[in-house]
């Protein structure tokens, strides 16, 4: 999806001066932002608490929603560069195009993995006829200097693999979990896991020490370790932890994040990741260009020339920094 912040704020991300050498238990409640005229997102990353866990960067949990009256997701061609969209949904089914050619709808256990790199544009929509609900989560995964140009890439994965024991079946979008390792393009080491616990589920899953890892649930309510957690809120569990307890009165669906924490210092503005000011500014300069279709992002197929301009720039320089709260 897209950042549809009309004044979007400069975000200053990246540097390990954050992150915790140790294991914690940080509550972050999550904002409430409107997307559009009428759907509500809870935002969990970035918050004021924290802005990345590994190179996750940003994360939105939407949903359930019944959109039975009415159009559901509607999001025209907007950009992205610097980063990777992961699109997981519980319920429901989006249209997705963009500007590589990919033209196709993904569902419930589906992964959609768009690589950005130097640029790509996309538009995201519930079709015409579609399920009642829409329930699902918006992840933002940073790339790494190295991989931060590459073309632009589109991945659908129809089937994830995962494994069930006692009353949890993981799904591994993108990574490594428990052996198990997802055929999602992944740039830095970094995980991204569906837990569904069943009711009564008690479970030690295992964790990468190297990790910092963060836990939130999409449905229903766990207890991590002693800390009990809520949709609404992220989980942030800290470093050096082999595993983590899970358990749940009632079935209940959470979502595994975790990565080694980002080095590079990076700028985060509406829809791009970049290094600088000025090259974020430049980026936003090219996309209002480039209405039509030009070299950097292209042109996505059946929206003649509709598309979602870059909000005006904030005033100040934005300059990268540490991961300070
Ligand atoms: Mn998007």
């Amino acid at each position: 999806m897209s950042n549809t912040d009309r004044r979007p704020a400069a975000r200053e991300l990246g540097g390990r001066a954050e992150t915790p050498g140790r294991p914690v238990l940080d509550l972050l409640p999550g904002k409430e932002v409107l997307l559009g005229e009428s759907t509500v997102v809870r935002r969990l990353l970035p918050t004021l608490g924290r802005r990345m866990v590994g190179a996750w960067a940003f994360v939105d949990h939407y949903g359930p929603d019944d959109i039975s009256t009415g159009p559901g997701m509607q999001v025209p061609p907007h950009p992205h560069t610097g980063l990777q969209t992961v699109s997981w949904l519980l319920e429901g089914q989006v249209h997705h195009r963009d500007s590589v050619g990919s033209d196709l709808h993904f569902g419930p256990g589906e992964l959609a993995l768009m690589t950005a790199g130097q640029g790509i544009a996309h538009s995201e929509q519930s079709p015409a006829v579609h399920p009642r609900f829409l329930h699902g989560a918006q992840l933002w995964v940073v790339l790494p200097e190295a991989d931060r140009s590459v073309p632009a890439a589109f991945e659908h994965h129809r089937t994830l693999p995962g494994f069930t024991s006692d009353g949890l079946t993981a799904t591994v979008l993108i990574g490594a979990f428990a052996g198990v390792t997802s055929p999602g393009r992944a740039c830095t080491p970094l995980v991204g896991v569906d837990l569904d616990l069943a009711a009564g589920a008690d479970v030690e899953v295992p964790l990468e020490p190297d990790f910092e890892h963060a836990l939130l649930t999409s449905s229903g309510a766990a207890t991590v370790e002693d800390a009990p957690l809520t949709p609404g809120a992220m989980l942030y569990l800290g470093t050096g932890r082999r595993s983590v307890r899970l358990r749940a009165a009632q079935a209940s669906r959470l979502l595994l994040l975790g990565g080694e924490p980002f080095d590079e210092r990076i700028v985060m503005w509406w829809n791009f990741v970049g290094r600088s000011g000025q090259e974020i500014a430049e980026l936003a300069e090219q996309w209002d260009a480039e209405s039509g279709g030009g070299d950097r992002f292209g042109a996505v197929a059946g929206w003649d020339d509709v598309r979602t301009p870059a909000p005006p720039l904030p005033p100040l320089p934005l300059k990268p920094r540490g991961r300070v709260r």
